[in-house]
């Protein structure tokens, strides 16, 4: 009897342990690699720092219109670099207006075992509507590539074009980074969206960095909970936007929104780990 008391005791406190790890186990999926080893020195110690682990994190590059060969130089530069630190997961990018040529590097970088590409219609001066853009990202999609844009809501229209472009790509993962930004109220129609018979595939995910820094001491808090639940909070990952941003104010901000312990975790890492770190088989080639 005593026994099988103290066993359960036992049972008891190693589930609490692996409960108490799984709670601290964090992705951080916005990461700017500008200067390459750099910057992942740079942020690894800015986490150190702050006396956090980070489990995983995605390092982004973004590519520059009319610089083929730049590009592929830094996409193979990330790689290179994910392989010196395990932790990191490469997000290389292409140019929507490249042509032939953005299809052939998401090809190539596909064979090189990338699955995920960041692109961001400001910073590379496109536009998300443009059909180009559909083009790769259904291609990408195919080749089982989840895409990272920018929805910070910094050029006009970026809301309804993204909803759109997810709409025309089903089978793409997209994950729009900042949910909307200030915009993040746009967002709520996701649910009733959902009801439009054969309207929606679950291909719409989000990343919170910057907007939950800045709405989480916000008299917009109870709004932007609201909508996180709207999305479905399995839908959301974090990150910390490095180097305007750091993972420590990300988590922070995260951890006052009153959200319940299961739901922080699925932010923190199970979403991430479900949608960028478990293989996903691809569709037709
Ligand atoms: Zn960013």
């Amino acid at each position: 009897m005593k026994h099988r008391l103290l066993l359960a005791l036992l049972l008891l406190s190693l589930s609490c342990l692996a409960r108490a790890a799984d709670r601290q186990q964090v992705f951080d999926v916005h990461v700017h690699i500008w200067e390459g080893e750099k910057s992942v020195k740079a942020y690894l110690a800015q986490v150190a720092a702050a006396g956090l682990e980070v489990t995983g994190f995605g390092g982004i590059h973004m590519a520059v219109l009319g610089k083929v060969a730049e590009t592929r130089a830094k996409n193979d530069e990330l790689i290179a670099l994910s392989k010196r630190y395990p932790k990191m997961l490469p997000i290389a990018s292409v140019h929507p207006y490249e042509g032939a040529a953005a299809f052939a590097e998401l090809e190539r970088l596909a064979g090189l075992g990338v699955r995920t590409i960041k692109l961001h219609p400001h910073t590379q001066k496109f536009d998300a509507a443009d059909e180009r853009v559909l083009a790769l990202c259904k291609r990408a999609g195919e080749l089982g590539f989840v895409v990272l844009m920018d929805n910070a809501n910094i050029l006009p229209g970026d809301n309804p074009k993204l909803f759109n472009l997810a709409l025309q790509a089903p089978k793409t993962h997209f994950v729009f980074t900042h949910l909307g930004a200030l915009e993040f109220r746009f967002w709520n129609i996701l649910p009733l969206a959902r009801t439009a018979e054969g309207l929606m595939e679950s291909n719409f995910h989000f990343d919170i960095s910057g907007t939950v820094v800045l709405l989480a001491d916000s008299p917009l808090k109870d709004e932007f909970v609201w909508t996180l639940r709207n999305v479905g909070i399995d839908n959301l990952l974090l990150g910390s936007d490095f180097p305007q941003m750091s993972l420590q104010k990300a988590v922070d901000a995260l951890s006052r929104l009153g959200l319940t312990e299961e739901e922080i975790r699925k932010i923190r890492w199970d979403n991430a780990e479900r949608l960028l770190l478990k293989e996903r088989p691809k569709s037709v080639r």
